[in-house]
């Protein structure tokens, strides 16, 4: 319940606030921390974008997947306001074992135009994030996530062995920030990809 003297102080300081704070004082507060709080709500949505402009960029982290013939993990960066194609990645761990697709393609990313603009790009990987790569996407507030392979399903039946962390998991631990998330884009083709790659 609201007393009258907090009522009293929230009218105090709408009075003595200049105009372009007032809004700030008008706004509800916000909750407070607890394990039950859900994330904030995404800031861009999965369809902002049609199923068709997904798959077309989806092809292009395809094409990023194929230059790995034993890891096919590839990722581009997409402003999908204007369609422009911002930054590429292809995993590369033989050389570094941070260097996944994802993590390749924040670093195009900063490289080409600083560490800024995150919220309005979205994220195409031709397989679902790991939880090192899906953190740094969080970190980095990107706007989205668009993926193909999944990670218990399609790249486990590759041989491969994910950590049993999802994508989902881990937008779900995270209190400050949420991407939308949007698997299975192009997965039967990824999933041929990954299943016939070169194998040690
Ligand atoms: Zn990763």
């Amino acid at each position: 319940m609201i007393s009258k003297r907090t009522l009293l102080m929230s009218f105090g300081a709408l009075v003595c606030l200049p105009a372009g704070r007032r809004a700030r004082a008008d706004a509800p507060s916000p909750a407070p921390p607890s394990s039950s709080t859900p994330s904030p709500a995404p800031r861009l949505s999965s369809s902002v974008l049609s199923r068709e402009q997904h798959e077309r960029f989806m092809r292009l982290a395809i094409e990023q997947g194929r230059k790995n013939p034993y890891y096919p993990f590839g990722a581009v960066i997409v402003e999908p306001q204007t369609g422009a194609v911002v930054a590429e990645g292809t995993n590369n761990a033989r050389e570094n074992p941070t260097l996944h697709g994802e993590i390749v393609c924040i670093n195009d990313y900063v490289s080409r135009h600083g560490n800024r603009g995150w919220g309005s790009k979205i994220l195409y990987s031709t397989a679902e994030p790991c939880p090192m790569c899906m953190t740094a996407l969080i970190f980095a507030h990107i706007g989205g996530v668009v993926y193909a392979t999944s990670a218990f399903d399609g790249q486990k039946k590759a041989g491969m062995d994910p950590i049993k962390i999802s994508a989902q998991d881990i937008v779900d631990a995270t209190p400050f920030t949420r991407p939308f998330l949007l698997g299975g884009i192009l997965s039967a083709e990824t999933d041929r990809m990954f299943l016939d790659r070169k194998r040690h």
